[in-house]
């Protein structure tokens, strides 16, 4: 695929041209406070290199899932305050998309200023299946940017959607690369073409049915796959453990039983825990105790124990294997790290990708607001992914749309 760059933009010029750039701004919020912001910093400088050319930037994002309509809960203020107290240029909130607000301050903006339109999903246009719909939407965004504009997707976790403002936009305007999806992308390639082995892949999180398509793919390319989180549960299953109270997907039972069957053949081997940390209940102050992970109810809550995190033999044997790899992908955390009993498993991961001297990868929201919330810096990782679908959808092979619609 060939892309145009943002260089290639900023040298054509935009000095009193109106750029559109769909941004990734959807940070973590806990109330109105801005929890993770990774992914606005990381939409700081495309902004910066436009305004500093004299572009006059209309950027479009999404918060959340609001259901087609607006909604204050999913407002973009928060993000947008923490982003104006990180520019160096003018940033101002429209309080619509394509609605009055949106074209009063747009034609009012100044050359090298920033105005952010709200949530695009607040008009259910954004993600509609229809065609003609979302294409409505685009047109309107569109007009926003007068005669002469343009289009730059910089928004890496959202180019897995077919959504106008990723994908119809730039069917409409001259549309280019930003940056950060330019930087994701390359790293990305690393992970699937000419990978320094061993790869070593570690996969935790929450459902293994959301992990299912890339675990398939990653089968005979891959050397380890290392499973923790809430999945691991499922895969104990598989291989006839019981798992008490512990998150299992019954029905995923059969799929995972024929991927291990498949791994041994294709030369990769899964590694799963041989320790677990079993709790009383979800809670963060809830008892708990490490058991062998095939022998989950013999632990003092029997049946109703749930495991939440993984033990420290295999935390101690995951990072080894981290350790001695030349490329890491991590997927998903090991265990419940928001409740600061059940982190372990989840930092010695972190740690291990901190020592190592692969090339190592983060991926997924979650994944990457563990690695910050338990104390790491994102210069201690080769790469920390803004987006977690679109990296996951990426490495299964998939063709992501707000990828193909700028290739050219
Ligand atoms: P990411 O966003 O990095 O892709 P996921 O969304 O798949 O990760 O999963 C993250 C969630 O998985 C976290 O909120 C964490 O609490 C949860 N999780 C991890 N281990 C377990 C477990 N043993 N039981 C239940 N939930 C778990
Ligand atoms: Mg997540």
């Amino acid at each position: 695929m060939t892309f145009h760059t943002l260089n290639e933009l900023i040298a054509e010029g935009v000095r009193g041209r109106y750029i559109l750039v769909r941004s990734d701004l959807n940070v973590p919020l806990d109330g109105s406070t801005v929890t993770d912001d990774g992914r606005i910093k990381a939409s700081l400088p495309v902004l910066a290199k436009l305004t500093d050319a004299g572009a006059r930037v209309l950027v479009t994002a999404h918060l959340g899932r609001p259901k087609g309509a607006p909604d204050e809960k999913y407002s973009l203020k928060p993000a947008v305050a923490r982003l104006a107290e990180l520019a160096s240029f003018n940033v101002a909130l429209a309080e619509d998309t394509v609605g009055r607000s949106a074209k009063q301050l747009a034609a009012s903006l100044q050359d090298g200023e920033v105005l952010v339109l709200e949530n695009v999903r607040f008009d259910a246009r954004e993600t509609s299946k229809d065609d003609a719909q979302r294409g409505a939407f685009a047109d309107e965004l569109v007009a926003l940017t007068g005669g002469n504009g343009a289009f730059v997707d910089d928004a890496f976790g959202a180019v897995h959607r077919k959504h106008a403002s990723v994908y119809d936009v730039a069917t409409r305007l001259p549309s280019y690369q930003g940056d950060l999806v330019h930087a994701e992308v390359e790293v990305l390639r690393k992970l699937t073409s000419d990978t320094q082995r061993p790869y070593v892949v570690v996969l935790g999180g929450s459902k293994v049915s959301d992990k299912l398509a890339v675990i398939d793919n990653l089968i005979g390319k891959a050397d380890t796959i290392l499973v923790g989180g809430g999945m691991l549960f499922t895969f104990l299953a598989a291989e006839g453990h019981k798992v008490a109270g512990s998150l299992l997907e019954e029905d995923q039972i059969p799929v995972v039983q024929e991927y291990l069957r498949r791994a041994a053949d294709a030369g990769t081997e899964f590694v799963v825990p041989s320790d677990v940390v079993v709790a009383s209940k979800f809670s963060a102050d809830a008892e708990h105790q490490t058991v062998p992970a095939d022998a989950i109810e013999s632990s003092s809550f029997g049946a109703e124990g749930i495991g939440l995190d993984i033990g420290p033999d295999s935390a101690a044997a995951f990072a080894d294997r981290i350790k001695a790899a030349k490329t890491v992908f991590w997927n998903g955390p090991m265990g419940v790290f928001e409740f600061a009993a059940f982190a372990a498993g989840t930092r010695a991961i972190a740690e291990a990708l901190t020592v190592t001297d692969a090339f190592t990868v983060v991926g997924g929201g979650d994944s990457a607001a563990a690695v910050r919330t338990l104390g790491f810096e994102d210069s201690q990782f080769g790469h920390i992914s803004t987006g977690g679908g679109a990296s996951l959808e990426y490495l299964e092979g998939k063709e992501l749309p707000g990828l193909s619609v700028l290739d050219r």
